[in-house]
């Protein structure tokens, strides 16, 4: 686990609302940051020498923020931290023959750009194929970017559950660190869906360690040895551990049909994976 990555939630609404989506976009308002405000944690993290590598926007949706559109935030940063790798990921909503190349010169400021797949995003589109083409289309305009697309057919479903239980296994996100603009440096992307979800931010609120205060930052080991640490104390009460894979879903359907279809994907993952945890049980046991 290392600190080589810092996200910034740069917009923390999103235009498609994934069933487990880990930043809780689907429950967020409607804001977006000015890439100024991170500038001054970053230029701390710099100040300190913490050996971070690259800077990736997400979200969210990033390119809902009006200062990502026009270029200027990715101006910014490369400007600001020449050294860093800049990168971005959307899932690709806004995508159109005229959106692709007008966007290309943003794109093409980035050193790399990941490209979520999602079903309602092809079915949009019209089928895989005119996804490809427009992808394509962007990879040829922007030589410069590493273009990466991403399979999202599933996700991994989480809950948070009041009473601590035991980790045993490793987890998917525990080095997603996220910065908001107060300062705070999130463990791993729940960190940040937990704030969105009413219900989850009483138990957020008892983790002394799934957030980092960069405002007290003293010395660069105190944030080396934070993010170092797994489980911490937020993981107890967490079964994104777990990794059970379901099925990707919308937390809008478009029908009761489809949220049913939904619940009833969720239910059979979470018994699958039950069932394979008790069998795995069984076997140590015996
Ligand atoms: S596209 Fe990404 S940010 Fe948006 S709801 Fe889905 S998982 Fe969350
Ligand atoms: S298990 Fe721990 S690192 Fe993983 S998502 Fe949950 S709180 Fe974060």
């Amino acid at each position: 686990m290392n600190l080589k990555n810092i996200n910034l939630l740069v917009t923390e609404h999103c235009t498609l609302a994934c069933a487990g989506c880990s930043t809780g976009a689907p429950f967020a308002k409607k804001i977006s940051h000015s890439a100024e405000s991170f500038c001054k944690w970053l230029d701390i993290l710099q100040n300190k020498e913490i050996p971070f590598t690259s800077i990736a926007l997400t979200g969210g949706e990033p390119f809902l923020h009006p200062e990502v559109r026009d270029g200027g935030f990715i101006q910014l940063l490369k400007t600001r931290y020449p050294s860093k790798w800049v990168q971005l990921t959307t899932n690709f909503s806004w995508a159109s023959e005229e959106r692709v190349i007008g966007y290309a010169p943003v794109v093409g400021m980035l050193d790399g750009l990941g490209i979520s797949i999602y079903e309602s995003v092809v079915q949009k589109l019209g089928g895989l194929d005119e996804f490809h083409r427009l992808t394509m289309l962007l990879k040829d305009m922007c030589p410069n970017t590493k273009v990466t697309l991403y399979d999202k057919r599933h996700f991994v479903a989480w809950e948070f559950h009041e009473a601590k239980r035991e980790v045993k296994g490793p987890c998917i996100t525990s080095d997603c660190f996220i910065l908001k603009p107060d300062g705070k440096l999130s463990h791993c992307s729940l960190a940040i869906g937990a704030q969105n979800i009413p219900a989850y931010n009483v138990i957020l609120e008892k983790s002394q360690e799934a957030l980092f205060d960069l405002s007290k930052l003293n010395e660069k080991e105190e944030l080396l040895s934070w993010q170092q640490k797994y489980p911490f104390d937020l993981c107890f009460n967490c079964t994104m551990w777990e990794h059970i894979r379901v099925p990707w879903y919308s937390l809008r359907p478009q029908s009761e049909a489809e949220m049913l279809e939904g619940k009833l994907r969720l239910l059979l993952a979470r018994a699958a994976a039950l069932r394979d945890l008790h069998a795995i049980e069984a076997s140590q046991r015996s």
